[in-house]
């Protein structure tokens, strides 16, 4: 993944600056790929997991319905059974074939309405006595040809299907003969209170659920407005009511049957998956919903996280850049310190040696005669000029000692007066070159502070550089030196174009160069304000209201906090 990474090889910045947008995007994707992908499967799986769970239990609940309701409807058949034979048990044959009978027979059963009428059969299908609706109807009608009566002499008891009859009204009829089948007590079921069964089972709006006979035939309205089943439901249904009552679901819809009146019937319950899974799908859409939100804070935590942390990697990258740049400079400047002290050394020596020299011809010349020396003035005023520019020298030599001692990097009780002279004076024949004028003021008196003058040398190296490079030609540098409070004060104002707003902004920003390519690092400005950090002062740029820049350096006389500078120099 970091294969190209920048400090690898000989990054720009701009390369530099993708990287680390390719490194954020590549972070973010990785981050959202391993934490969304396991979450999504997760989900999917446990979606299909509580589909599943959740068909099972609205068959279940169509299951139990059915069982129900096969309970209710069968219990409701055998009592009106069990009720007729009881009364057959009651009374004699002879004493029960009697309208009147029949009449206060059905007063005293029919509180709730069950039973319509009562009729009374002997074994050759004759009607005996009769006492409900229909009296005139049937009137002397012989059912020894109708199924349930043959149904009732083979079996003792019979629960017809829904069927006209001799009346041509629908109807379901119930029938009991005694022990050894002389006579038969026949019961009308009110239909809408068998309906009323049904009714009350709790299919929801868009199921359904009916009875049917053997034959597929309707016994019950559906409340679905069925007319009929096709062959291949009353195949279905058959095989559900055979195993217990099971159900069975496709897409669109779920069934139930169970056999019903000793396997005469049908009952069947069947119901609409869509609506049934309502309620789930409504969990889903909320689940869907979390899962939305969860993603949606999973992309922006790893959006942050990536960017802060890529943000603090690419700063830590240009700062160990900087902090390599700025370590240059400083071996930099300690080589050169170092090349100068030698070099002046060396030269000292032979200086020494001609003053002498000089000296001693000086001392000869005294005692020659001077009318027998035809040049004895000029031999003198050669050797004073000789003895003057060996004292130049000298002083040159002796300054680039000083400034030598920036290879030392060591605390010392520092005139600071000195210390900025010995660089400017270094200046001297630049500026003069350039027409450019520099000015002293320093008080005199100056108390020393503790402190590396090398370091100081530095800075004022630096902006004496910027000061001529600002000016060019024909100006002036004015430097001047000041006690304030606690603290001293050394001023450069330069007579150039002064700061802009935008260079004060960037001004100690590294790399910030407003210079031609090759002439500005953008590092001077960026060193020197380490450095005064690091040996405990200030360094402040400003405009002078006559124009041109203040650079003011600004030392604590009490020296330097060492244990400030030890937790700078830990920093970095
Ligand atoms: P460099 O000198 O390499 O450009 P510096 O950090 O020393 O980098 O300075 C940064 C910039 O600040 C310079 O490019 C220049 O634009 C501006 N600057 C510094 N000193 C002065 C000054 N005395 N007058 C005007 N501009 C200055
Ligand atoms: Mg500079």
């Amino acid at each position: 993944m970091f294969a190209d990474h920048p400090l690898s090889g000989n990054a720009n910045p701009g390369t530099r600056h993708d990287y680390y947008e390719r490194q954020k995007y590549l972070f973010a994707m990785v981050f959202v790929v391993v934490s969304i992908v396991p979450l999504l499967f997760l989900n999917y799986n446990a979606s299909r997991f509580y589909q599943d769970s959740w068909i099972e239990n609205i068959s279940r609940e169509l299951a139990t319905l059915g069982a129900d309701r096969r309970e209710i409807i069968d219990r409701f058949l055998v009592t009106q059974e069990n009720q007729l034979a009881g009364f057959m048990s009651l009374y004699k044959p002879e004493g029960l074939a009697d309208n009147k009978r029949l009449e206060l027979l059905l007063k005293a059963l029919n509180s709730s309405g069950v039973i319509t009428d009562l009729g009374v059969i002997d074994r050759k299908g004759r009607h005996l006595a009769y006492h409900g609706a229909f009296a005139k109807e049937l009137a002397g009608k012989n059912y020894a040809a109708t199924e349930w009566f043959a149904e009732v002499m083979n079996a003792g008891r019979h629960v017809s299907d829904v069927f006209g009859g001799y009346r041509q009204v629908p109807h379901i009829t119930v029938a009991v003969a005694d022990a050894d089948r002389s006579l038969i007590l026949r019961a009308t079921i009110d239909l809408g209170k068998f309906f009323g069964l049904l009714k009350t089972a709790n299919v929801g709006p868009e199921g359904d659920v009916f009875i049917i006979n053997r034959r597929g035939e309707l016994q019950t309205p559906s409340r679905l407005d069925r007319t009929g089943v096709t062959p291949d439901e009353l195949v279905l249904f058959r095989t559900l009511a055979e195993n217990n009552g099971a159900t069975r679901h496709d897409k669109d819809r779920i069934y139930c049957a169970t056999y019903l009146n000793g396997g005469q019937w049908l009952l069947v319950l069947e119901n609409n998956m869509e609506a049934s899974l309502a309620s789930y799908h409504e969990a889903r859409r909320l689940d869907t919903v979390r899962l939305a939100i969860a993603t949606a804070v999973i992309i922006l935590v790893a959006i942050l996280l990536t960017y802060s942390m890529v943000g603090r990697l690419s700063r830590a990258d240009r700062e160990r850049s900087i902090l390599t740049s700025h370590v240059g400079e400083v071996e930099k400047m300690a080589l050169i310190g170092r090349l100068a002290a030698s070099v002046a050394h060396e030269i000292n020596n032979p200086l020494q040696l001609i003053l002498g020299q000089a000296g001693l011809m000086s001392d000869l010349m005294e005692s020659e005669d001077p009318g027998k020396v035809l040049y004895l003035n000029d031999y003198r005023k050669a050797i004073d000029k000789i003895r003057t520019q060996i004292g130049r020298a000298g002083t040159i030599t002796r300054r680039l000692l000083g400034f030598s001692r920036a290879a030392d990097g060591s605390f010392v009780d520092t005139d600071v007066n000195q210390a900025v002279e010995e660089t400017v004076s270094l200046f001297e024949h630049e500026a003069r070159r350039h027409r450019i004028v520099l000015v002293r003021h320093y008080q005199e008196g100056l108390p020393t502070v503790l402190n590396d003058p090398a370091q100081l040398q530095q800075v004022v190296l630096n902006v004496l550089h910027n000061a001529m490079d600002a000016i060019g030609q024909d100006g002036t540098i004015e430097i001047s030196s000041r006690i304030a409070r606690d603290r001293i004060i050394v001023d450069f104002a330069d007579s150039g174009p002064g700061l802009t707003q935008e260079v004060m902004d960037h001004l100690y920003d590294p790399f910030f160069t407003t210079k031609p390519k090759g002439k500005g690092t953008g590092l001077g400005m960026y060193v020197s304000r380490d450095i005064m950090t690091r040996i405990g002062g200030e360094l402040i740029a400003s405009n002078r209201d006559s124009g041109g820049a203040i650079f003011s350096l600004r030392l604590p006389l009490s020296g330097v906090d060492y244990e400030k500078l030890t937790r700078l120099a830990f920093s970095y």
